[in-house]
């Protein structure tokens, strides 16, 4: 009978817009969620920047240096070329007792500005500690890598110092840089036992210099 048919007809429309309603709830909840996974992976890619960023200087911190000179180093010999080369700023600790801990952190602030500056593809700088950086050089010569170095001694070392407040005239830094190449099937630890003895070379044989590894 026609009635029949008519109520059925309406229980299913209803049923229906029941339906509708819910796949739109659904939908509100389902758009709401991916909403806050877009918006933890982005909290979570900010807080894996910080985890590897030195906040003094603006570059890579020890623990990025590490993780990522051990990936580097796991391409093994068939990977790109490999060099490494540790900077320390000369006598920096008599430049703290002259002019305060807070103007030597404005100047490794600076220092990492221009690390920064410099480094490019196949170019990474890190804050090994202290006053010590370290960069990674992958692929290319170590020709070029060590004219890098050079650069950055000499940008560095032409630095002009100014205390912002009193305008006075700081005296200059210096740093002195170790480099080596890595040889085959050297470890990361060997890499930089070999770069720390150019260092040191680069420290005893009068500082501002760069000193190739053998
Ligand atoms: P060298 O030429 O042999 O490297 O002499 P140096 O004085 O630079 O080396 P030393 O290892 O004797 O002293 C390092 C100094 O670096 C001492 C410390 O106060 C300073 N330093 C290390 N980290 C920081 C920092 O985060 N901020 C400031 N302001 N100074 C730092
Ligand atoms: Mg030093
Ligand atoms: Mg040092």
């Amino acid at each position: 009978n026609l009635d029949d048919i008519f109520g059925t007809v309406d229980r299913l429309l209803q049923g229906s817009t029941t339906m509708q309603q819910n796949t739109s709830r659904f939908e509100q909840s389902l758009n709401a969620a991916n909403d806050e996974i877009r918006r933890l992976r982005s909290e979570l890619e900010s807080l894996r920047q910080d985890a590897m960023n030195d906040e003094l200087t603006g570059v890579f911190n020890r623990k990025a240096f590490d993780i990522e000179l051990a990936q580097f180093l796991n391409h093994g010999d068939h990977g790109p070329s490999i060099h490494l080369a540790m900077l320390d700023i000369d006598h920096f600790k008599q430049f703290n007792d002259r002019f305060g801990h807070m103007v030597g952190d404005r100047v490794l602030g600076l220092v990492g500005k221009q690390l920064n500056a410099a480094a490019r593809v196949g170019v990474s700088v890190y804050r090994y500690g202290g006053e010590e950086f370290a960069l990674v050089f992958c692929g290319g010569s170590f020709e070029q890598a060590v004219q890098f170095a050079e650069n950055l001694r000499t940008t560095i070392g032409n630095l002009v110092l100014r205390d912002t407040r009193s305008g006075e005239r700081l005296s200059g830094i210096t740093v002195s840089i170790g480099i080596a190449a890595r040889h085959r099937g050297e470890t990361a630890e060997q890499l930089l036992g070999r770069a720390d003895t150019a260092l040191y070379r680069a420290k005893e044989s009068g500082r501002n210099r760069v000193c190739s590894a053998s």
